[in-house]
């Protein structure tokens, strides 16, 4: 039976910390919760979490110092590292990630949101399991999952260049710039279309149903753009690093 991983959550608000333990051990991980740098640093180096949520606002050391102290530990630079932060600051979020994190989410957010971004974290650093053929690695180069390139009105998707129509451009866009966000039809209509009074909400479902087919020939068993029913469409957060 495989080992649930364990995830360390370092947040002083309980009430955050007990949603977090709780959804996270619904989706099969092992939380273990530390309300100060200190307990967090004891725990880290008592056994090495597979992933760790670091609060930037804690009582005794703020989030990015508790970072580095955690990386210098024996093996702490291999351990995955989210930042979780009140603050709706930029700033934070540059500093989290030139630092060497892996992620950064702002409060308040969803708890099913975090869950699926550590999913992805975890996926992404995943090592190849030892076997006797030869270890399978990435190579450096390996494309990222979405690029876009505004200039040249261009998006390629897992290195691969779709050809897209204006429209299909327009929408894929918008949900590659905001991975996770909820875009509704009125949204899209009025931002990719402009709002003409001859647009349909069956436009945008039609648009998306051909851009689902391009990224499918890329991406075959994926779909990259999960429907919200009712609401409206959002770019999954939970395809795989490569294929
Ligand atoms: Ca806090």
């Amino acid at each position: 039976m495989a080992l649930k991983p364990r995830i360390l959550i370092v947040e002083d608000e309980s009430g955050i910390a007990d949603t977090l333990q709780y959804v996270l051990s619904t989706d099969g991980f092992a939380p273990v919760w530390a309300s100060t740098a200190e307990d967090a640093i004891a725990q880290f180096s008592a056994e090495l979490p597979a992933l760790a949520v670091l609060d930037v606002g804690l009582p005794d050391l703020n989030g990015f110092e508790l970072f580095r102290r955690l990386q210098a530990l024996p093996g702490g630079n291999q351990v995955p590292m989210l930042f979780l932060t009140a603050r709706s600051d930029e700033i934070d979020r540059v500093v989290g990630l030139e630092l060497g994190a892996d992620d950064y989410i702002a409060k308040p957010f969803s708890p099913r949101e975090l869950v699926a971004r550590v999913r992805t974290i975890l996926r992404r650093s995943a090592r190849p399991v030892a076997t006797a053929a030869p270890a399978v690695t990435a190579p450096a180069n390996t494309p990222a999952i979405w690029a876009l390139d505004e200039e040249r009105r261009q998006i390629r998707f897992y290195g691969k260049l779709l050809e897209l129509s204006r429209y299909e451009y327009g929408v894929l866009r918008l949900l590659v710039q905001k991975p996770g966000r909820v875009f509704t039809r009125d949204e899209l209509l009025l931002q990719v279309w402009g709002g003409d009074n001859d647009s349909f909400d069956r436009t945008v479902d039609a648009h998306i149903k051909t851009l689902r087919a391009k990224l499918k020939l890329v991406a075959p068993g994926h779909d990259p753009i999960r429907t919200l029913r009712g609401s409206g469409y959002a770019l999954s957060e939970e395809l795989p690093g490569t294929l």
